[in-house]
């Protein structure tokens, strides 16, 4: 390849992080959405939306560029197939996670690569002087957008674990970490004898209570709030940590499964939901791994990591089962 041309390509690589905050930006805009019945001109997207013509026209086109958008005539924009999933009720919308990860909050740690490069820590830290954990607690617009990603992922991820995991013989299932209770709703409404409980920070559980009413399940799921650090509710047959050892490093992992394994009995199952970076090591998967050093000084663990620190907490580790989602199940036995 000549000089120029991979001028060009390594040129696209280093402006990438502009075309990531145009994203953002539209999906802020609900530009997708707006187009839903139609093509609309620069002048009526800015319209609808509370934006400058000119400006938001050069960010559709920067857009159209890569496909996201096309612009038809001159100045007449309409969806693409990647931009539908910027819209808001479509299966598979990645508007809520476009809005959480490209929010100020992950962006501005993110130029701050190099302190986590350094030192191994968060620099969410560095940037905001307190835990991305401690800041959404009092932060309620963060918290919301943190949320309303997860919420969009719900239904899907819950039909995953009920595909993959044999919950016949559970009578009580903890989900350790649960948010607001999006997906054990969803668990509980599928299977009509099982209980739950659903664990997280005080301020997290504090919306549950109308996700599990809404679902129709509140009198089967009890909310408990606390932190997994000091104790985990008891009395569960199945613990579920669903995306929560990627948060933290394997010091503060092993405290939170030695805490699940201290609050169940001899064979109780565990079982982590987490992304794993085995073999395919995606430029995804690894950015997801980045992204967990930059907030929270976590990372993406491969199967054989997960399974050491089951171990070294005292379980067996009875399976790891690959699902058509973004997570593999891993599960293991109390001993
Ligand atoms: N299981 C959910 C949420 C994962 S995000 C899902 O997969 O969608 C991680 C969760 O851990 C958040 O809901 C957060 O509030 C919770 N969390 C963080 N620190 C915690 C602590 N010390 N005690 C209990 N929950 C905590």
């Amino acid at each position: 390849m000549r000089s120029e041309a991979r001028q060009a390509e390594l040129k696209e690589i280093i402006y990438g992080f502009c075309l990531s905050q145009c994203l953002h930006v539209a999906a802020r805009l609900g530009i997708a959405d707006n187009l839903e019945d139609g093509s609309k001109s620069s002048a009526e997207l800015a319209d609808l939306t509370g934006s400058h013509p000119a400006a938001l026209r050069r960010i559709l086109r920067a857009l159209a560029s890569i496909g996201i958008f096309s612009e038809d005539e001159d100045d007449c924009f309409s969806l693409t197939p990647l931009a539908d999933l910027l819209r808001t009720d479509v299966d598979g919308s990645l508007r809520a996670e476009i809005l959480h990860v490209l929010h100020p909050t992950s962006w501005l740690p993110w130029g701050q690569l190099l302190h986590s490069v350094k030192t191994g820590q968060a620099a969410f830290v560095e940037v905001f002087e307190e835990s991305a954990w401690a800041y959404r607690a009092h932060n309620s617009e963060t918290d919301a957008i943190f949320e309303a990603m997860a919420a969009a992922h719900a239904k899907q991820q819950a039909d995953v674990i009920l595909e993959h995991l044999d919950l016949s013989t559970v009578g009580r299932i903890v989900d350790v970490g649960g948010g607001s209770g999006e997906v054990i709703a969803i668990i509980l409404s599928r299977q009509a004898d099982l209980r739950g409980v659903l664990f997280d920070q005080p301020h997290v559980v504090a919306r549950a209570k109308e996700v599990l009413r809404a679902a129709g399940v509140a009198d089967r799921c009890r909310i408990e709030a606390g932190d997994f650090f000091i104790e985990i509710p008891r009395e569960g047959d199945l613990y579920l940590l669903k995306a929560i050892l990627h948060n933290w490093s394997d010091e503060a992992a092993m405290d939170i499964l030695r805490n699940c394994r201290r609050a169940m009995s001899a064979g109780g199952r565990i079982v982590l939901a987490e992304s794993l970076i085995d073999s395919e090591r995606t430029p995804v998967a690894n950015f997801m791994d980045l992204h967990m050093l930059v907030i929270h000084g976590g990372k993406q663990r491969t199967s054989a990591e997960l399974g050491a620190l089951l171990k070294a907490a005292g379980f067996c580790l009875q399976g790891i089962q690959k699902t058509a989602g973004d997570f593999s199940l891993i599960e293991g036995v109390a001993t």
